[in-house]
């Protein structure tokens, strides 16, 4: 009998269909206890089991820790609120084959097992997992070293739209703003994103951010709002604090030459100021530390220390409008990548929610740590805003989009999480690959050279009509049309 046969998943209704809340349940007290005897420790906690090493796959064990130690998202997944809102109709989705994969294994990982079993099976193997991700992105499921922010962002842009509970997707273009901004505009341009993403994903990860462009000819600016689900910040050449870097991030940037913004009162490319704000916060933050650096000369990772905190991260003084919530948050979880850029290992930490314990989940070993070690190895830090009892369910509610709403029946629009797109390229290597399969290839022309991204598709030809001329990462970058 398998591992999967003999526990079948405890079933728990922890939220309903309809939740306007999720109960904020990283636990300030312990509910378990763990105890030492002949240097063995001993815990009734559930979510230690470790996960094999299936060649390479330690990005992918390490990152499914740490968000099977994102709680309200297990918590989600163990009330079994998933199987009711999946959308298999969204073109974008995997018709729920990868977000049920994700949730039997999230469910496995949390069964209540004796200490007896626990020694017993020590590990689960994610072989079905890792084979549904294989049918959506093969790249991951290659046995290749992969990297952990790479497909993290993958697996929640899948989980999102897997379960997108807009099935039907309004047309909505993106304003860009000539003039600051205010609040209002925000809450609209938030709004036109609810039109056509909601998810559990949404609610918990998702904040919104203000990127601004100025031309240092004429100086005028453009102002457009971009949701984010992390925030990647640079990782200074030096030992530095995690704040240095998130103020690095949100430095006014000089881009010159074929990097400058296409100014469209000059109407030509201008060196400009880039300027990212942000706007409001997310309930669980992750902070991706850009330690690997890539550019046509070279590949390097930077290992300087970045001292992070455990608890009480503030960005009180980092957002740039007025917060509902305090925007403070503690740690729950880090991934680590130890070695060199080429031969690396990834493991993460996590802070158990029943023991309160910090455990090393490194493959199929699990230990009880004292705290996250090796900070300069940390890479990926998950955090969990502490100032609020429950995180809101993000909806529309209150808000008119009837006006905005405008039928394109034919029109998809395709997310970017991490790879920036060239019109015309794409547009050529689409075609290429339009005999692969029934799944098409965005190749990225970024950093990540050989990274490509692979969305699914149900219909039968699609052509680039727009992309946009400063994509960054989850953003709308370019809309397809199929072609008739
Ligand atoms: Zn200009």
């Amino acid at each position: 009998m398998n591992t999967e046969q003999r526990f079948q998943p405890k079933l728990s209704r922890i939220l309903d269909v309809n939740y306007k809340q999720i109960p904020n349940k990283f636990r300030k007290q312990a509910t378990q206890r763990r105890i030492q005897q002949n240097n063995q420790f001993e815990t009734e906690s559930q979510g230690l089991l470790g996960l094999t090493n299936l060649g390479n796959t330690c990005f992918l064990n390490s990152s499914i820790q740490a968000l099977s130690n994102t709680q309200p998202l297990t918590d989600y997944f163990m009330s079994q609120l998933h199987v009711k809102e999946i959308n298999p109709d969204n073109p974008l989705s995997s018709q729920g084959n990868i977000v049920q994969s994700f949730a039997q294994l999230i469910r496995l990982l949390w069964q209540k097992v004796d200490q007896y079993t626990l020694e017993e099976i020590q590990a689960l193997k994610p072989t079905q997992f890792i084979s549904t991700i294989g049918n959506y992105n093969p790249i991951f499921a290659e046995g290749t070293q992969e990297d952990a922010h790479e497909f993290i962002a993958f697996l929640l842009d899948m989980i999102h739209e897997d379960l997108n509970r807009i099935k039907k997707k309004p047309y909505v273009e993106q304003t860009k703003f000539t003039k600051l901004p205010t609040n209002d505009d925000a809450h609209q341009e938030w709004t036109k994103y609810l039109s056509r993403n909601q998810s559990i994903i949404v609610d918990l990860f998702q904040g919104h951010m203000l990127d601004t462009l100025s031309c240092l000819t004429c100086k005028s600016s453009r102002y457009c709002f971009e949701p984010f689900m992390y925030l990647s910040v640079p990782v200074l050449s030096r030992e530095c604090d995690l704040l240095e870097c998130i103020e690095e991030f949100l430095k006014t940037e000089t881009l010159t030459g074929d990097e400058g913004w296409n100014c469209t009162k000059c109407s030509q490319r201008r060196d400009s100021n880039k300027k990212i704000d942000l706007w409001s916060m997310p309930n669980i933050l992750i902070i991706h530390l850009k330690r690997f650096k890539f550019n046509s000369q070279f590949r390097a990772k930077i290992r300087s220390l970045v001292r992070y905190p455990l608890q009480n991260l503030s960005f009180e003084n980092l957002v740039c409008t007025k917060q509902i919530e305090k925007p403070t948050y503690d740690l729950y979880a880090v991934i680590n990548h130890s070695g060199t850029l080429t031969s690396g290992h990834y493991t993460a930490y996590a802070k158990n929610r029943d023991d309160l314990q910090w455990y090393h989940y490194n493959d199929s070993l699990v230990s009880p740590v004292s705290q996250p070690e090796n900070q300069s190895d940390a890479y990926l830090l998950f955090y969990f805003k502490n100032s609020v009892e429950e995180f809101k369910r993000q909806t529309l509610e209150g808000v008119n989009v009837s006006q905005q709403r405008r039928s394109i029946i034919n029109t998809i629009v395709v997310k970017q999480t991490m790879l920036n797109v060239h019109s015309q390229q794409s547009n050529s290597n689409i075609s290429e690959n339009k005999r692969n399969n029934n799944n098409f290839f965005v190749p990225s022309i970024s950093s990540q050279a050989q990274k490509r991204m692979l969305f699914r598709r149900q219909t039968k030809h699609f052509q680039i009509v727009k992309a946009q001329d400063q994509p960054s990462f989850q953003q709308d970058s370019i809309i397809i049309q199929e072609e008739n």
